[in-house]
């Protein structure tokens, strides 16, 4: 009737908000191919959802656009490394009040390659070759208080 067209459109049923929350959980920048297919390999047996970039100016873009909870972060890479990325992506976090939590990833064997991760605003490090067992490690640490409730909201 004339009647019912006056009525609101019916309310859609809103997206759970785990669901309409979920964005990218891991971004991985990375610029060589063997070590992107060794993440690839681990991170798609997780459920973790995760995008690889090849330099440092694309992870910096990627943070900006997909907000992801956390950041394995290449060292060496070309056109920004890892370590400028690292910087600015901590000066664009000041003005936003937040910090994701970026592990840096690294072939040096130098001693104080960690502390050089730290200094340049990282929170962790994680040495090549990639070891599963120590990225998982690095996942539970930095994102694992989720993996339960993930899990039960199916
Ligand atoms: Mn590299």
């Amino acid at each position: 009737s004339d009647r019912a067209m006056l009525q609101p459109p019916p309310v859609r049923a809103r997206q759970r908000p785990a669901e309409a929350e979920r964005g990218l959980d891991i971004l991985v920048a990375e610029d060589n191919e063997v070590n992107q297919m060794v993440f690839t390999q681990i991170l798609g047996e997780t459920g973790y959802r995760f995008e690889i970039v090849g330099n440092g100016r694309t992870a910096l873009d990627a943070f900006g656009k997909l907000n992801p909870r956390m950041i394995l972060m290449d060292v060496s890479m070309p056109e920004m490394n890892g370590l400028e990325a690292t910087g600015a992506i901590r000066k664009l976090e000041q003005d936003m009040g937040t910090h994701v939590p970026i592990v840096g990833v690294t072939a040096h064997a130098l001693k104080g390659d960690r502390e050089r991760c730290l200094e340049a605003g990282m929170d962790d490090y994680l040495p090549k070759p990639i070891s599963p067992r120590a990225l998982l490690e690095k996942l539970e640490r930095w994102l694992g208080s989720d993996i339960e409730t993930r899990r039960s909201a199916g």
